[in-house]
């Protein structure tokens, strides 16, 4: 097989992409603009016979193999060089079954898809919080969401998966079907093999919810945390909420004159009653003086995309990660020092509050261990494609400097959270020793070779 000629990939009945194909350039690129490889091939599948098909060839050629569900992952590991890529994101069918509570969500479906076909029935399950993500590298790393605290992460949803093994063999994984490998799906990231379908517990939701942002000055950040850090504390399981530290996007909703403003959010989502929503919120949106209280009753489906515009495709990117047990007066001085210090409007820093559900499940039940600490923190410098260098070392510089400032303060680092120069001991800081070595087992079952190896990797025991 030569990159020159027309590849046959015998029994699939998708698109083959090749360096010479019109589409190549924009089958390759993915979420973050800064990751720029070329596989020899892209295996665009149809169905779970076509993702079989692809990994048989490239077990027989040999080839380095990269699986993409959404291509959200910053790190850019859905797309390898010289490889071939087994492309799911022709696979976005979503089904309900409203009597069940169930969705069958097809491997390269994005969260989008998801909330679209379960809203439609008054339902849905914890998911990203970008409905341009996908769902099957969110779930396979855990999957916080909006939702979490009341109805557990993605993975406490899962009910079953169709998985094509490093064999090519097509088997489901479930708590009665092989159970070791369901254990490790969830949190175990894209080792174990391509998951063709998932099927996910569904809950009533909305379909309105009380949601949104509310903002205040940057210069008020350490009294705001020092607030919600009390106010999170006590918040019933429904409320989600997420911490933006950065200036204020320019979306439509939010008035001009704040557009780039440096400001620190509380982003908010009850998933409950709105009336009640709006009686839990109330101290929080009355605290301080805030620049913009946009909490109003929405759409959850709407809600799930509000962020979109923040973080398009293209842009690029570059992550640091890290869990804080709780935001000690240490940590809330040390954010409000460094949140702001980016030469970027773009680059920000979230702070995901968990607790709830999401704690009440066991350490050891599945591979997800981080479930005991307050917050998941994701630094994210961004910048423009046509900005030079100077502003990417820049920007990198910020996120890195941050990140080692928190570092004493650091419980782990959620998996999904990990960029490119993020080596094997921050995977193993990601799951603890101890869930590391059960994780490499299992691998060592079902991917002996490390064949999936382009992911955060569990090397087979
Ligand atoms: C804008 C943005 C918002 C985000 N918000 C959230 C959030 O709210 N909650 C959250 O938990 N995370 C969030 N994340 C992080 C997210 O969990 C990871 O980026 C995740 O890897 C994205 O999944 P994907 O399928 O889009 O990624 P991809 O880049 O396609 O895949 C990442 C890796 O997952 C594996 N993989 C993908 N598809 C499959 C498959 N079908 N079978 C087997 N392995 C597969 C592969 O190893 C692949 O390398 C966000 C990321 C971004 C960029």
């Amino acid at each position: 097989m030569t990159g020159r000629t027309t590849i046959h990939i015998p029994g699939f009945r998708g698109d083959v992409i090749g360096p010479q194909h019109p589409g190549y350039d924009g089958a390759r690129a993915v979420w973050n603009g800064s990751v720029d490889r070329r596989p020899r091939v892209i295996a665009r599948c149809r169905g779970t016979a076509d993702v079989a098909a692809a990994v048989h060839f490239a077990r027989d050629h040999d080839l380095e193999i990269a699986v993409r569900g959404g291509g959200h992952n910053v790190a850019g590991t859905a797309v390898c060089d010289d490889g071939i890529v087994i492309d799911l994101s022709a696979m976005r069918a979503v089904s309900v079954d409203p009597v069940e509570r169930t969705a069958l969500v097809h491997g390269g479906a994005l969260w989008g898809d998801v909330d679209h076909e379960t809203q439609a029935h008054g339902l849905a399950t914890t998911g990203g919080i970008v409905s341009h993500t996908g769902v099957a590298g969110v779930t396979l790393g855990g999957g916080i969401g909006w939702l979490m605290r009341k109805h557990g992460l993605t993975i406490d949803n899962l009910v079953d998966a169709e998985v094509v093994t490093a064999e090519g063999e097509i088997i489901r994984a479930s708590a009665h079907d092989h159970p070791d490998l369901f254990w490790a799906l969830r949190g175990g990231g894209g080792n174990f093999g391509v998951i063709s379908r998932f099927r996910f517990a569904l809950h009533p939701v909305g379909p309105t919810v009380m949601a949104g942002p509310v903002f205040w000055a940057a210069e008020d950040t350490i009294d705001v945390l020092r607030f919600y850090r009390e106010f999170v504390a006590a918040a019933p399981d429904e409320l989600g909420t997420v911490v933006r530290l950065g200036t204020i996007p320019p979306l439509p909703v939010i008035g001009r004159e704040l557009h780039f403003r440096p400001s620190v959010a509380a982003a908010c989502c009850y998933a409950g009653p709105v009336e009640e929503g709006e009686q839990a919120l109330r101290a929080l949106r009355r605290f301080g003086n805030p620049l913009a209280d946009l909490v109003t009753p929405t759409r959850y489906v709407d809600h799930q995309s509000g962020l979109d515009d923040t973080v398009p495709h293209g842009w690029h990117y570059y992550w640091k990660g890290a869990s804080l047990s709780q935001l000690s007066d240490e940590v809330i001085d040390l954010v409000a020092q460094h949140a702001y210090r980016t030469g970027s409007p773009r680059s920000y820093a979230a702070i995901f509050h968990l607790g709830g559900a999401v704690a009440r499940v066991p350490r050891d039940a599945t591979a997800s261990t981080s479930r005991d600490v307050g917050h998941y923190m994701s630094i994210d410098a961004v910048w423009l494609p046509e900005q030079d260098d100077t502003v990417r070392t820049s920007e990198i510089g910020w996120a890195r400097g941050f990140f080692q400032a928190l570092r004493p303060h650091s419980a782990g680092v959620y998996v999904n959270f990990l960029d490119s120069d993020d080596d094997i001991s921050r995977v193993r800081e990601a799951y603890g020793d101890d869930t590391y070595l059960r994780l490499a087992e299992i691998k060592a079952k079902y991917d002996p070779e490390n064949v999936f190896h382009n992911n955060k990797n569990i090397q087979p025991a």
